[in-house]
């Protein structure tokens, strides 16, 4: 059997105790607290264990924004991950075994001590999608939910108004935070961009549909691009 080749994660310094690790299109993030690290997402797959062992001396405590493929390739690596319980049945449906999951709702915190994140419930993308708040340095980590590269919004578990209503939520909330850290695209990015796809959102949700591009050549077919303003969907009509 060949190994599977998958690109190198490359952390890269945001700020104190706080990096990117970047791999290919997708990106994780790694926290170092008091007593324990917090890496949120593990990416395609790979040897992510001893990258983020490199950076940090602490426990490493996994959570998992959503259960698609490109954010939990390396997540056997690190024993029990935290995940929103309306993704269980996602991550079901496609890998035919339960998650090695605990539980962890809107409203709970993960305190590090020098960063403390609360949960923020955003399904739409997924049903289970969750954010990390940080109020006290004024940042969020949205997954996929924000980006400035087409969200997938197309197959089994998305649901446009569902995530329309997130957006809204995040919207309702952002003057407690400056940053958007996303898992794709551009880093960061500023909360202006919430506006921007809550109108696309809504208007698509009403029938109203923008001009279709062509998504790249290994999607369906039947997928397009529909955006505006900079942000789009790759959705089926
Ligand atoms: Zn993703």
């Amino acid at each position: 059997m060949t190994k599977q080749q998958f690109p190198p994660y490359e952390p890269v310094k945001i700020g104190e105790k706080f990096w990117a690790i970047e791999q290919g299109g997708v990106r994780c993030y790694l926290f170092e607290g008091d007593d324990m690290a917090l890496l949120v997402d593990a990416g395609f797959g790979g040897d992510l264990k001893s990258v983020c062992e490199k950076l940090t001396d602490k426990p490493i405590q996994l959570l998992i924004t959503h259960a698609d493929g490109d954010h939990m390739g390396a997540a056997w690596q690190f024993g029990p991950y935290y995940m929103h319980p309306s993704e269980f049945s996602y991550y079901h449906m496609r890998n035919s075994k339960q998650p090695d999951a605990i539980a962890i709702w809107e409203g709970e915190k993960i305190d590090l001590g020098n960063f403390c994140f609360e949960i923020v419930f955003i399904p739409g993308h997924t049903p289970g999608s969750i954010a990390l708040l940080e109020r006290n340095q004024r940042f969020i980590l949205t997954g996929d939910t924000v980006g400035n590269v087409p969200v997938y919004m197309f197959g089994n578990g998305r649901n446009l108004p569902a995530y329309l209503a997130s957006i809204k939520k995040l919207k309702e909330i952002q003057d407690s935070f400056d940053e958007i850290w996303p898992a794709h695209g551009k880093r960061p990015l500023p909360k202006a961009i919430l506006k921007d796809l809550c109108q696309l959102a809504g208007e698509i949700t009403t029938g109203k549909w923008p001009q279709p591009q062509p998504a790249p050549a290994h999607m369906p077919e039947s997928v397009k691009v529909y955006g505006k303003n900079g942000v789009a969907f790759y959705l089926e009509k």
